[in-house]
This record gives C-alpha cells, sequence and structure tokens, in this order.
C-alpha cells in the first residue's frame, strides 16, 4: 500500500513538472509588424462597427449603410 501511494506521488509530481515546462515552451505570438490596427466605427443608426472601407458617410455621421443613412437623416 506504501508503495502505491509513493508511486501516486512520484506519478503527481511528473504530472506538475510536464504540465509546467509545457507552459513555458509556448512562446508568445511575437506582434506582426506589417499588421494594422483596423479603425472600426460605430453606425450612427445600429451602432454596427464597420471598417474605413464599409462605412458610408451622412451629413451628420456616418453609417454602416446608406439605408441607415437615409432613415437616420430623413
Ligand atoms: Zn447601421
Amino acid at each position: 500500500m506504501k508503495l502505491l501511494m509513493w508511486l501516486l506521488i512520484a506519478l503527481w509530481i511528473v504530472w506538475l513538472w510536464r504540465t509546467r515546462s509545457s507552459k513555458n515552451e509556448t512562446p508568445a505570438p511575437p506582434p506582426s509588424a506589417t499588421a494594422k490596427p483596423v479603425d472600426l466605427e460605430a453606425c450612427a443608426y445600429c451602432g454596427l462597427l464597420t471598417s474605413d472601407a464599409d462605412k458610408v458617410p451622412g451629413a451628420k455621421a456616418r453609417y454602416c449603410c446608406a439605408a441607415h443613412r437615409d432613415l437616420a437623416e430623413r
């Protein structure tokens, strides 16, 4: 019975050591130099976040689509 207890303790120590060392081996992803943060802006009508390429400028604010611009500014 004592042998079984020591075997379990040894297995527990090995398991602890392996989980700790595997955590240390995982490197943090390097920040990409080419990645640019995408500028997201909320639609003034529905709050949907849209990028610079997708947004529709209105007279008062910016919108996610022409329909929301028309609804908000009519
Ligand atoms: Zn919208």
